[in-house]
């Protein structure tokens, strides 16, 4: 621990190097030995973690009192052991390098490759497509680089040409009393380049309006409001920029027989009183043909019954949810005489049977 170097030396200070001394200090040799300026360089990357150390330590009113008094002995066992790479300095001083570094990153990133606009598309299915997914075919209007000038927009042989008014940053400065005001250039509006030869298909945009047949994946599932992603098939970037997204967004046509909640279908059937009272087996559609549902003895008017795992696949799981049957019960019309004289029959019995329980409820009796 004794070869290590005084911190104060390293960063090129007094003992008495107030806050802001130092962190100018260490400002200047961040800057000077930063990875992304020195990449490879063994010794740079020392300096960069030596000074990271001090700074470290001198900007912490503790440690340094410890360090004024015992030197690199004194830092010891207070938790403190230097860094372990550049991830640790730089989540240590990431406001510092933000300080730093923010402006120059900033500039130099900017960049005249503009990401595309993204698209929407709105698309109607039929209740079955939805259900089973099905692939189709859309057409969208939009912005694609022109295939003469690759979008560049210049004629054959020519390129884009550095603007002369702004030099090609796209901005022009200004002095205004004590301040220096940066603009965008109204010459090249901020593009940086001019063309002067402009492409005939395109008149120098680069793009052209085209209408594109897009073919859409629908998966299973799907209901109103879904919204699928076609990574890049949006409007063209500009400037080399990558293209946008083109949403689609899903519509459902109602069915005559079937309502979606959710994952489950619901449907209504109506059965005769008699089928109600006895029981029976029925025919009843399904998304895929008919299927027979056991209709139980005495169902009741709005009593459900299931098919389990005949509705609609989830997007998600692939599970499919359930079909829910809500029983209607009719009433039968246009008796004939023989039916109008058999119900009347079994009217008398249910009444006997009524003022049997009422007698017996009279008595004292439970109703069961
Ligand atoms: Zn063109
Ligand atoms: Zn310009």
């Amino acid at each position: 621990m004794s070869n290590k170097r005084d911190y104060y030396e390293i960063l090129g200070v007094n003992r008495r190097a107030t806050d802001d001394e130092l962190k100018s200090a260490y400002r200047k040799l961040a800057l000077k030995y930063h990875p992304d300026r020195n990449p490879g360089d063994k010794s740079a990357e020392e300096q960069f973690k030596e000074a990271a150390e001090a700074y470290e330590v001198l900007r912490d009113r503790e440690k340094r009192s410890l360090y004024d008094q015992f030197g690199h002995a004194g830092l010891e066992g207070s938790g403190f052991s230097g860094f372990g790479g550049f991830e640790d300095i730089f989540s240590s001083f990431g406001d510092i390098f933000e300080d730093f570094f923010g402006f120059g990153n900033r500039s130099r990133s900017r960049s005249r490759a503009q990401r595309g606009a993204d698209l929407r598309y709105d698309l109607t299915l039929k209740f079955m497509d939805a259900a089973f997914g099905t692939e189709t075919a859309i057409e969208v209007s939009k912005a694609e680089a022109c295939g003469d000038c690759g979008g560049n927009g210049c004629e054959a042989g020519h390129r884009p040409e550095t603007c002369r008014q702004c030099g090609g940053s796209g901005q022009i400065s200004r002095n205004q009393g004590f301040f220096t005001v940066r603009t965008t250039c109204p010459v090249c509006r901020g593009q940086g380049q001019m063309i002067t030869r402009p492409c005939h298909k395109c008149q120098g945009n680069g793009q052209i309006q085209v209408n594109k047949r897009v073919s859409v994946k629908i998966p299973a599932g799907v209901d109103n409001g879904s919204r699928l992603r076609l990574t890049g098939e949006g409007e063209a970037g500009s400037f080399g920029g990558p293209p946008g997204d083109l949403y689609v967004f899903i519509h459902v046509q109602p069915h005559e027989f079937f309502e979606r909640r959710d994952n489950d279908l619901i449907c209504q059937i109506s059965i005769s009183f008699i089928q109600a009272a006895l029981g029976d087996r029925i025919s009843v559609p399904t998304l895929e043909g008919s299927k027979n549902l056991d209709i139980p003895r005495g169902t009741q008017p709005g009593d459900v019954l299931y098919f389990h795992g005949e509705g609609i696949p989830s997007l998600r799981t692939r599970k499919r949810g359930d079909q829910i049957i809500q029983v209607l019960i009719k009433t039968p019309t246009n008796l004939s005489k023989k039916q109008e004289d058999l119900l009347r029959e079994f009217a008398k019995l249910e009444k006997g049977k009524f003022s049997n329980k009422l007698k017996s409820m009279l008595k004292g009796d439970s109703l069961n």
